[in-house]
């Protein structure tokens, strides 16, 4: 079973001589028996049974279990062979006793991965006269009932080895005897190992006694039976004591050897004494170990695993010990992981996310989706154009699947000439302009949850339906007619209807009022006040954000807006557009440069006056002519030399029949250059899709630039500035939107994205720098408290581990290995890295709440800035294991590496 070769066991104390406790032992155990390890206290007993049971490693020679060599060995394999074959009986009793009686034993069938049944466990229990003690706490027992648990729990996994260490040493001899009296029974079957340093046990017991001293064996002997003694019987000279065979015949040496024993105790003051065993007992003679047959089967080791179970009873148990280092623990933790958690939330800041939550919102109700576009070039240069086409209303429309409509410019529309009084100058509250067209319909009207209140839609194409909030305007200051001094006042919408809001350069008629739903109780504040030096910072940030709001909420929205019919956007809206923008061009022949205005399409009162330079009249101009007027002409050849030189004076040009046919030999043609994105003229040549218009004739008076009417619609189409979206209520398309502007869609250098026009993302995009900043500040600071749970963690592992020496020396000695002692720790840690993961998310949800509600209030904003989320969840969960794992490896590394005998001893 055993074999012992050579073995040397040296200990080396980190201070003082080395000792020698094993000093070349040989030794062959059998595989049954009851051998006891005799000798002095020091003589090395203990050191060679940890060593046979693998709790302690040697440091010469080998041994040999079932024939094979453990020279090479790792800890675990001689933990596992622990596990697998031996049962280990401590002086000490070494019971867990935070299990009952039952769940010990248990516990050593489980480490083996069989499952304990409670039949099997009193089945042993009776084994050692404890029937019925299965539920009991271990602390109601008495030693040698304790003592004959820890028999019970070596025996239960059927170990072919029992070993025991001075088993009775802290038992009187009664229960001593019956413990003894046990194992003897199982030495029948079993090879039971004990040590004492009682003769008189041994010699009673014993199968084999090997006598040790200093370390090494001083005498081996055996017990021979009755039938075997009869030939071999011999006296036995021990060293206090001789042992005579009945009927011995004394031979010559024999009285020599009792003359010198007898001499030898009255030399040292000693009584000899003289025992006489007879044949039908037995006797002790040199052990013959040649005798001992060999091992028949090999061995199969099996790994311990501590059930979870007993990990989490185990690690629950060492919570109840520091219940107050617990809470702090918890407590400081959950503060850390808490704050971690709102780092994160706040590193994870992101537009999409903090738009979306901001926009679905129930306190927050959006009823309409703008979009603007806006050009970047890819070197940072905002100068791009923010014109909208067809083209991008196509594209709007594709990718979210709103309803969009074109808003164009009205900026030659406003109520200022018709406003009485000054007051409402650097008030914001009060809508003074507009912010632009919109062609009208009661579909559109429908579709933005709109309500004619007074009138009728535009019939006429200088009729325009307005917002409640013009009449909110005029019911504060009046309305005067332009260039009249009178006021008029204005109570209600129908007052509003027939008025003509304008000034020479433009003008309509309101002939309808609509209800757009905006809430202007939200901004009342914006009326009386105005930004003062008085006011403190949270007064000023409220108080722009409440404006900022309001511009937002009423630009881009039907409220801000001329509601009109086709007609008036062509005349007003494409013909204004067209006049106010300057095209430079050049003349081909010369490369003068033009800076020309006054653009308009050529009407049939025009044709009359025109010279047509090659003398052919026209009633339209094709898509390549144009018309300059003399004005316009010289002034642009003016403006490159300085001068008019002779060769361009249009009259001396003129020949005698008033022709300007000498012009076209000049040849005169206009193109616009190639002017880079961003200016109104390249949108209007772009669209034009020439860059090349011919010179064809002359308008003598008037300072413009006659173009083909195809320049009206594509006039209108670049004023186009922004599109109108009734909201999607549905919440994943809100999403889709806010995904789509945040979208970047890049045509060369150029980067495109169509901003969502709203004050929620007006204000995220003001903030997004501090948020970026702040997210990029907290993540350190994020790290920094999760590095800080988990040195509390450690911490309490730390402290843990010393109350739990006990146990995981026990668990050790019955075989568990160092991987089940980090199980115990780990399971510890789990349970409160979850109370922890609980606590400090549910902290994170409440003060991000509380956060993004405190935000709201004070600050007027209307973002819902900390969004908690999955991502939160998880990652806190995972910090948490994470933690428990490193606060848990790492104090336990060092004590799971430790050898069994060490982690026993260290209790
Ligand atoms: P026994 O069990 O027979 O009383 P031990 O095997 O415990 O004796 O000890 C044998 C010798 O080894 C003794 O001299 C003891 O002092 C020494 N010894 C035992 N364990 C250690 C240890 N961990 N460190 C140093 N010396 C030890
Ligand atoms: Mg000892």
């Amino acid at each position: 079973m055993l074999q012992v070769k050579n073995l040397t066991k040296i200990y080396r104390p980190k201070r003082g001589v080395p000792v020698t406790a094993l000093n070349s032992v040989d030794l062959t155990l059998p595989e049954t028996g009851m051998v006891f390890l005799l000798g002095k206290s020091g003589s090395g007993k203990s050191t060679l049974l940890n060593i046979l049971g693998g709790l302690d490693r040697y440091n010469q020679g080998d041994i040999l279990v079932m024939g094979k060599s453990t020279r090479h060995w790792r800890q675990s394999h001689f933990d596992s062979y622990r596990n697998t074959y031996v049962g280990f009986i401590f002086q000490e009793y070494n019971i867990l006793n935070e299990f009952s009686v039952g769940a010990n034993i248990a516990l050593a069938l489980q480490l083996q991965g069989q499952k304990p049944s409670s039949q099997k466990v009193n089945e042993i229990l009776r084994e050692v006269d404890l029937e019925g003690y299965g539920t009991r706490n271990p602390n109601e027992l008495s030693g040698g009932q304790k003592q004959r648990v820890a028999i019970a729990r070596a025996l239960v996994k059927n170990p072919k080895i029992i070993m025991a260490d001075e088993p009775t040493g802290a038992l009187d001899s009664v229960t001593g005897r019956q413990v003894l009296n046990t194992l003897k029974k199982l030495s029948r079957d079993k090879l039971v190992i004990v040590v004492s340093h009682d003769r008189e046990f041994a010699e009673q017991y014993a199968d084999r006694i090997v006598e040790l001293a200093d370390g090494r064996v001083i005498r081996d002997v055996e017990r021979l039976q009755a039938d075997e003694l009869v030939a071999n019987a011999v006296p036995v000279y021990m060293e206090d004591s001789v042992s005579l065979p009945e009927e011995y015949v004394l031979t010559q040496a024999d009285r020599n050897a009792i003359c010198d024993y007898i001499q030898n105790m009255v030399n040292q003051g000693k009584q000899p004494k003289f025992s006489l065993f007879s044949k039908r007992s037995s006797a002790f003679q040199p052990t013959d170990e040649s005798r001992i047959p060999p091992c028949r089967e090999g061995y199969k080791l099996i790994r311990s695993r501590l059930p979870l179970k007993y990990a989490f009873k185990l690690g629950a148990s060492g919570l109840k010990h520091k219940k107050f280092r617990l809470v702090m623990t918890i407590l400081l933790s959950c503060i850390a992981l808490g704050l971690f958690g709102l780092s994160d939330t706040i590193t994870s800041y992101n537009y999409v996310k903090t738009a979306y939550g901001s926009l679905t919102d129930p306190d927050n109700q959006f009823t309409y989706a703008a979009f603007r576009k806006e050009m970047t070039h890819e070197d940072g240069w905002m100068g791009g154009s923010n014109r909208m086409t067809q083209k991008d209303l196509e594209l709007i429309r594709r990718k979210t699947g709103l309803d969009v409509y074109p808003v164009y410019t009205a900026s030659s529309y406003s109520l200022h000439s018709n406003i009485v009084g000054e007051g409402f100058y650097g008030n914001s509250y009060y809508m003074t302009g507009f912010s632009g067209c919109i062609q009208v319909s009661q579909q559109l009207l429908d579709h933005m949850d709109a309500k004619l209140i007074a009138g009728t839609l535009p019939a006429a194409d200088d009729q325009a339906v307005v917002s409640e909030d013009v009449l909110e305007t005029f019911r504060e200051y009046g309305y005067r007619y332009y260039g009249s001094e009178q006021a008029r006042e204005i109570r209600s919408a129908e007052d509003l209807l027939g008025l003509k809001i304008g000034s020479d350069t433009g003008y309509f008629t309101i002939c309808g009022v609509v209800d757009t739903g905006i809430d202007l109780d939200r901004f009342e504040d914006l009326k009386e006040t105005v930004l003062s030096e008085d006011m403190d910072f949270t007064e000023i940030v409220t108080m722009i954000a409440l404006q900022f709001e309001l511009d937002y909420a009423r630009n881009y929205s039907l409220s801000g807006m001329l509601m009109v019919n086709e007609g008036f956007i062509k005349n007003s809206v494409s013909l204004g557009f067209l006049e106010n923008l300057s095209w430079y061009a050049s003349l081909e022949s010369s490369n003068a440069y033009f800076g020309l205005s006054g653009l308009r399409p050529m009407q049939d009162s025009d044709t009359r006056k025109i010279v047509w330079l090659d003398g052919k009249h026209r009633d339209q101009l094709a898509d390549n002519e144009i018309v300059l007027s003399y004005d316009a002409y010289t002034e642009g050849i003016k403006n490159y030399y300085g001068y008019l030189p002779e060769e361009y004076d249009f009259y001396r040009l003129q020949d005698t029949t008033g022709n300007y046919a000498s012009l076209l030999e000049l040849d005169l043609k206009l193109s616009c250059p190639e002017t880079d994105y961003g200016y109104y003229e390249y949108d209007l040549s772009a669209l034009a899709g020439t860059h090349e218009l011919k010179l064809v004739g002359i308008l003598p008076e008037g300072y413009s630039i006659l173009l083909p009417d195809r320049f009206v619609d594509l006039a209108g189409d670049a004023a186009i500035q922004q599109t109108l979206s009734p909201m999607p209520s549905d919440n994943q398309q809100i999403l889709d939107l806010v995904e789509f502007s945040d979208q970047e869609f890049t045509d060369g250098e150029w980067v495109t994205t169509y901003n969502m026009m709203n004050p929620v993302t007006f204000e995220l995009k003001t903030l997004d720098v501090a948020f970026e900043v702040l997210s990029t500040v907290f993540f350190w600071i994020g790290m920094v408290f999760v590095v800080f749970s988990s040195l509390l963690f450690s911490n309490f592992i730390g402290i843990s581990i010393s109350y739990k020496k006990e146990q995981i020396g026990i668990l050790r000695a019955i075989g568990s290995r160092g991987a089940d002692v980090f199980r115990i720790f780990f399971a510890e840690s789990f349970i409160i890295a979850m109370i922890n993961f609980v606590l400090s998310f549910s902290g994170t949800v409440l003060v991000c709440w509380g956060i993004n509600t405190l935000i709201k209030r004070y600050t007027g904003l209307l973002l819902t800035v900390l969004n908690v989320g999955i991502r939160q969840a998880v990652l806190l969960f995972a910090v948490c294991l994470l933690c428990a794992f490193v606060a848990t490896y790492l104090p336990t590394r060092k004590i799971a590496a430790k050898r069994p005998i060490d982690a026993i001893r260290d209790r």
